[in-house]
């Protein structure tokens, strides 16, 4: 197994933003830089944290109902959550994959105000895959480290993490109407901002999409029930998905380009 010694080092210390709507594989892309050294602030599990430790207060109990029906936490609740994790002195010395903030403009020039991030990934997922990949895909994840499966890259043996040997559960707020809440809301108010990230320069996009001339090997294709999996793009066009292992190598290869 390749240890990605010079990777490691070059990203070291850096601060790197995921951008992309729900579905579209932030949690795995997340565990993909963890392993590179990066710390993982991801904006729903500080507050998932952040309402079980102080379950009894209006605070939590406010934020809670947002969560469960799939809308947005109020800005004065997750701001700090979120700003407070990024002080820590582990997220400067070691750097850090944010992953779920900022979802809004005011989130965005808040976070500007305060850090400079080194590098924002888009990950490109056809718009046709996203509420099929949550809900036929049949979405879980490991309560333990949160490595996110599906029927797409289901785990070893079901219901234990192939990583941790945690147990693998579904997300209470996976249901088609939440989650079609929540793509709607990332039209709205999450995609709407990526054009002032975009002038910065440093944003790349990641595409989870092989096209048709594209040579691959077949261990890095999506595949369900065995079956190469083909979804249709948002122009009307069939192609091929990567898995996880697929997605893994791309990314890899995106950040030596980039920071190498
Ligand atoms: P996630 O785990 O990123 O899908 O987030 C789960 C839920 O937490 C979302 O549906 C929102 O209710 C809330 N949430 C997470 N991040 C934010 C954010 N940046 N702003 C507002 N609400 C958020």
């Amino acid at each position: 197994m390749k240890d990605h010694k010079d990777l490691k080092a070059a990203i070291k210390g850096k601060k790197i933003l995921l951008f992309g709507p729900p579905g579209s594989g932030k949690g795995n892309r997340s565990r993909d830089l963890e392993a590179l050294g990066l710390v993982h602030v991801s904006s729903g599990i500080a507050l998932r944290t952040t309402i079980n430790d102080n379950l009894e207060t209006m605070q939590a109990k406010r934020a809670s109902d947002f969560m469960k029906r799939g809308e947005l936490v109020p800005d004065d609740i997750v701001v700090p959550v979120v700003l407070d994790y990024l002080d820590r002195e582990e997220c400067w010395k070691k750097g850090f994959v944010l992953d779920g903030f900022p979802r809004t403009k005011i989130q965005s020039d808040i976070l500007d105000a305060h850090i400079d991030l080194d590098l924002v990934l888009y990950l490109d997922v056809p718009g046709n895959f996203l509420i099929t990949g949550i809900i036929e895909g049949n979405r879980r994840g490991c309560s333990e480290c949160g490595a996110g499966y599906s029927d797409f890259d289901p785990p070893k043996v079901e219901g234990i993490c192939d990583k941790c040997a945690g147990k693998i559960t579904r997300r209470a707020d996976d249901k088609t109407t939440t989650i079609k809440n929540r793509l709607k809301l990332y039209k709205k108010q999450t995609r709407s901002f990526l054009p002032d990230l975009e002038v910065k320069g440093i944003v790349r996009v990641l595409p989870i999409i092989v096209n048709t001339d594209e040579e691959i090997e077949n261990k890095y294709l999506k595949k369900l029930k065995d079956k190469i999996y083909w979804v249709e793009t948002d122009l009307g066009k069939k192609v091929r998905m990567l898995n996880l292992a697929g997605m893994k190598e791309r990314l890899y290869r995106l950040l030596a380009e980039y920071f190498l």
